[in-house]
């Protein structure tokens, strides 16, 4: 953006306060004026991926605002259990507590039924972040999707992070996403990949938008 033009606004698509500031301090470097979405406004995630979620939410909000928005769906996808808890990670049941014990249980079976057909177990899994802009009449303009590959640990590990972070291993690192610091899960995380992604390309669509305002 050229020096001296306005920020663009640019509402970030979710209810989540801990969410607005983790998108904000991510954005702080682009000439953009962070806001929340309007009050009263649920979108709901009837998508059957990451990325239809995301794309739903952005446009929805876009419009509702007349802004530019960015929005984001995450979650875990486990190999053994066809992909679950996928999209439905946030209401896998009622609390972080319950749905890792959900997930235990479930990959526990699908072991058992692995084990009696003469199959070794897998653990394997990954949490994926999508993340969409969508422009003030609600066109989608930038889509990218971060993964973390990982594996299911047969019981929680560390004190650190939310939602499933306690079992999810990292084998690279020897660590689960709660063990690490926030650093390094930003690194190496589905989130801060999906970040990396969308900032060069995010400050090119910016730039382009203050080039046409402009002419
Ligand atoms: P969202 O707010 O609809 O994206 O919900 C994502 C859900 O997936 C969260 O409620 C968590 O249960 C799970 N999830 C997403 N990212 C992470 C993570 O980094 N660590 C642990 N759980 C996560």
């Amino acid at each position: 953006m050229a020096s001296g033009s306005a920020p663009l606004p640019l509402v970030i698509a979710s209810g989540n306060a801990g969410k607005i500031r983790e998108f904000a301090a991510l954005l702080a470097e682009l000439p953009l004026e962070i806001r929340s979405q309007p009050e009263g406004l649920e979108v709901e995630e009837t998508g059957t991926s990451f990325a239809e979620n995301a794309r739903l939410k952005a446009t929805a909000v876009a419009r509702a605002s007349g802004c530019w928005a960015l929005a984001d769906d995450s979650g875990l996808s486990v190999t053994a259990l066809e992909g679950a808890p996928g999209v439905q990670s946030a209401r896998y049941a009622d609390s972080d507590t319950a749905r890792i014990a959900r997930l235990l249980r479930e990959l526990a079976a699908a072991d058992g039924r692995r084990a009696s057909a003469g199959l070794p177990p897998d653990r394997t899994a990954h949490f994926t972040a999508a993340l969409a802009v969508a422009d003030p009449s609600g066109r989608i303009r930038l889509e990218v999707e971060g993964t973390c590959p990982g594996e299911i640990l047969e019981a929680p590990r560390g004190e650190g992070g939310f939602g499933y972070d306690p079992v999810f291993f990292v084998p690279e690192l020897g660590l689960s996403f709660a063990e690490m610091d926030k650093a390094t899960k930003a690194s190496i995380g589905h989130r801060g990949r999906a970040f990396a992604l969308l900032e060069p390309r995010l400050r090119q669509l910016l730039e382009g938008e203050a080039a046409m305002a402009a002419i």
